[in-house]
């Protein structure tokens, strides 16, 4: 993924992918959702490229983290994240992104989206 902006709930959110070195919240996590600068911050993960023990298919890892990271943003922009039980509940959302491709294939072939 490259640097983008995506709108998330009528609010612009940039889309960026730092390394840990620009961005050191980064070394706690592989991605970060900045509600109140309105920032999706990605790690570029360049940290990983030499480990042995990456998972496979590095590509669709980073794009489960950014759909995470976007679910975290449309919580916090519907106004749900702070005062809620499941909005920070990090097994919901990480459920979420990694479901909702199968979710939204299904919805596409019922053609209702
Ligand atoms: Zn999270």
């Amino acid at each position: 993924m490259e640097n983008c902006t995506v709108n998330i709930l009528g609010t612009d959110y940039e889309i960026l992918v730092q390394s840990e070195t620009e961005n050191p919240k980064l070394k706690e996590c592989d991605g970060i959702c900045e509600q109140y600068s309105k920032k999706i911050i990605l790690n570029d993960c360049k940290y990983t490229e030499d480990e042995v023990m990456r998972v496979d298919n590095f590509e669709e890892y980073k794009k489960k983290v950014a759909r995470h990271e976007v679910f975290h943003a449309f919580f916090g922009e519907s106004g749900l994240r702070s005062h809620s039980d499941y909005a920070e509940n990090e097994e919901l959302i990480d459920w979420l992104a990694i479901q909702s491709p199968k979710i939204f294939k299904a919805f596409k072939e019922l053609d209702l989206l």
